[in-house]
C-alpha cells in the first residue's frame, strides 16, 4: 500500500486561488512524504479546505502545480478516489442510515475495499452497527466518519478538521486512531486549528495564514527555531514594571497582564537565576512561576504578529 517509491505522495507548488476579489491561497508549496502525518495548521479562513479540496480534485487551482500520488487531482480525479480516503463532513449522511449500511453503502464506490467488520471493530462501531446515523453521539459519527474514510483501504488519507467540536477525552480517542495510521504506513493530511492537535499527531507541520505558508518543519524544529525561548509564568509580591524583567540577563521579552508576568527566555535557567537576582536586590520575592516549553502558538504569534484563534 505505501507508496512504492521515496518520492513525495504529495507534492504543491505556488497554488494560487481566488474566489472573486478573495485571495484564499496565495502560492503555497509544500510536499508530503511517504507515511508522514502532515498538518495544516491554521486559523478559521487561512484556506486549509480550500487547499485539501484541490487535492482531492472538488475544486480547481488558478494556478500552480498539484501531484498527489503521482496524478494531477483536476484531470484524473476518477483513478486518484481509488488511492485517497476523503473524510466527508460526517452530517452529509441521511439520518436514516445504519452505520453499517453506510460502510457497505461507500465500499460500492471502489474497486477494491477493506473489510466492513474489520472497520467496525477497529472504530468501535461493532455494538453500533444497526444504529442510526441520526442516534450516534459526536465521537462516534466522527469515528464513522474515519471509518468511510478507509473504507477503500487508501494510501493516502485527508482529513479537514478530524476533531472539531469534540471535547479533549473524544479528541484523544480520535488521535489514538489517526496514530495507527502512520503505523500502517499510510500518509496523512489534516487540517486543524488546534495547537495541541498539531503538535501531538503530526510529523509535519505547515502553519497557514490568510493563504501562505508563514513556517513549516517538525513541531519541534518549529518551536525550537522560535526566538521566543521558554515561557516563564511568574507572579510576584510586589508589582514590577515588566521592561525592568525585560532587561534581565536571557530574557526575550515580558508583558504583564491580570497581575501575572509572562516572560520568554532563552536559555530558562539563566533568566530564572537573574530573576532571583533581581528580586532579592529590589527586596521582592517570587509567588509563583510555571516554566512551560513554547508551542506551535508561539511560533504563530511570533510570524503573524496575532493570537491564532479559532
Ligand atoms: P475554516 O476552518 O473556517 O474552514 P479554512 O482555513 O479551511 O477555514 P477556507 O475554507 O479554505 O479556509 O477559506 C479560505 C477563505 O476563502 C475564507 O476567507 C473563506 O471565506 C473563503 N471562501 C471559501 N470558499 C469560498 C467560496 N466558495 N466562495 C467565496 N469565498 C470562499
Amino acid at each position: 500500500m505505501p507508496n512504492e517509491n521515496n518520492s513525495a505522495v504529495v507534492h504543491v507548488q505556488n497554488l494560487h486561488k481566488r474566489y472573486g476579489n478573495l485571495e484564499a491561497l496565495r502560492g503555497i508549496t509544500f510536499e508530503i512524504k511517504p507515511g508522514e502525518v502532515f498538518g495544516l495548521l491554521g486559523p478559521n479562513g487561512a484556506g486549509k479546505t480550500t487547499a485539501i479540496e484541490i487535492l482531492e480534485g472538488l475544486r480547481q487551482p488558478d494556478s500552480g502545480t498539484v501531484t498527489v500520488c503521482g496524478m494531477d487531482p483536476a484531470r484524473e480525479k476518477g483513478a486518484l478516489k481509488e488511492r485517497i480516503g476523503a473524510q466527508l463532513q460526517a452530517t452529509v449522511l441521511p439520518d436514516k442510515i445504519r452505520v453499517q449500511e453506510a460502510l457497505e453503502l461507500f465500499a460500492g464506490f471502489y474497486h477494491q475495499s477493506a473489510s466492513i467488520e474489520v472497520l467496525l471493530e477497529r472504530f468501535g462501531l461493532a455494538e453500533k452497527r444497526r444504529a442510526f446515523f441520526e442516534k450516534l453521539s459526536g465521537g462516534q459519527k466522527q469515528r464513522l466518519a474515519l471509518a468511510l474514510a478507509l473504507v477503500n483501504n487508501p494510501e493516502l488519507v485527508l482529513l479537514d478538521e478530524p476533531t472539531v467540536g469534540l471535547d479533549a477525552q473524544l479528541r484523544r480517542d480520535i488521535y489514538a486512531l489517526i496514530e495507527q495510521f502512520r503505523t500502517e504506513g499510510r500518509t496523512t493530511l489534516l487540517t486543524t486549528h488546534y495547537i495541541e492537535e498539531a503538535e501531538r499527531l503530526c510529523d509535519r507541520v505547515a502553519i497557514l495564514d490568510h493563504g501562505q505558508v508563514v513556517a513549516m518543519g517538525t513541531p519541534r524544529e518549529l518551536v525550537h527555531s522560535s526566538g521566543k525561548g521558554t515561557r516563564l509564568e511568574v507572579r510576584l509580591a510586589k508589582p514590577v514594571l515588566p521592561d525592568r524583567l525585560k532587561q534581565l540577563d536571557a530574557v526575550v521579552d515580558c508583558r504583564e497582564a491580570e497581575g501575572r508576568y509572562f516572560l520568554h527566555a532563552q536559555p530558562p535557567a539563566r533568566a530564572v537565576a537573574a530573576l532571583m537576582r533581581f528580586l532579592e536586590a529590589e527586596g521582592n520575592a517570587l509567588l509563583d512561576l510555571h516554566i512551560a516549553p513554547p508551542t506551535l502558538e508561539d511560533v504563530f504569534i511570533e510570524m503573524t504578529g496575532r493570537r491564532m484563534e479559532a
